[in-house]
This record gives structure tokens, C-alpha cells and sequence, in this order.
């Protein structure tokens, strides 16, 4: 793929992608808090299991489900801000730059 300046056309155009990096950490931020929150389901669940199973069983629960809600919900969050982050990267913020005039410039929708 080689970018174009729209205003003097030249090839040396130099491309960032801030978003994406921002969008990514927003988005495993997210995701850690949702996390945070299957965790804390995750351990009412097995605060339910050991009204059954006995005490061993709320230990076993609450940890398996923090483990679990923290790992599925960071990574889905950061994938989910990846996402996010590379549609604002592509259509809201000029990252492009014109390495000969100085113009900023977004990619051509
Ligand atoms: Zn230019």
C-alpha cells in the first residue's frame, strides 16, 4: 500500500497509528473491569456451589472464577479496543503525514 499526500503527491508520507495503541489499552482496561466483574459473579457462583458441596468449594470457586473472568475479559477487551482504536485510527484522526509539506492528511475512505 503506498499513501500519497492529497496536497503536493508526493510518496513520502510517513503513517502513525496512536489510536490503535490507546484504543488497545482503553479496551484491556475495559475488559479487566468486566473481568473484575465475572470474577466477583464467578465467586458468587461457587459461593453457591459450597452452600452444596461444603466449604472447600467456595475457595475453589471464587478463585477459578476471578482466574477466569480476568483472563477472558482482558483479552477480549483488548482485542475488542484494537478493534475500536484501528476504525478511529482510520476515520477520525489524521495520522497520516507528508513527509515533504508537513500536511496531515487521513486515508481516503
Ligand atoms: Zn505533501
Amino acid at each position: 500500500m503506498s499513501l500519497q499526500c492529497p496536497r503536493c503527491h508526493s510518496l513520502k508520507v510517513a503513517s502513525f497509528h496512536h489510536a490503535m495503541k490507546i484504543g488497545a489499552a482503553i479496551g484491556t482496561l475495559g475488559g479487566a473491569a468486566r473481568g473484575a466483574c465475572a470474577a466477583l459473579a464467578g465467586s458468587q457462583a461457587g459461593a453457591l456451589v459450597a452452600a452444596i458441596t461444603g466449604p472447600r468449594g467456595v475457595t475453589l470457586g471464587a478463585v477459578s472464577g476471578a482466574i477466569l473472568g480476568g483472563l477472558v475479559g482482558g483479552a477480549g477487551g483488548c482485542a475488542l479496543g484494537a478493534q475500536l482504536g484501528d476504525k478511529l485510527d482510520r476515520h477520525v484522526l489524521a495520522h497520516n503525514l507528508c513527509l515533504i509539506c508537513g500536511h496531515r492528511f487521513n486515508l481516503p475512505a
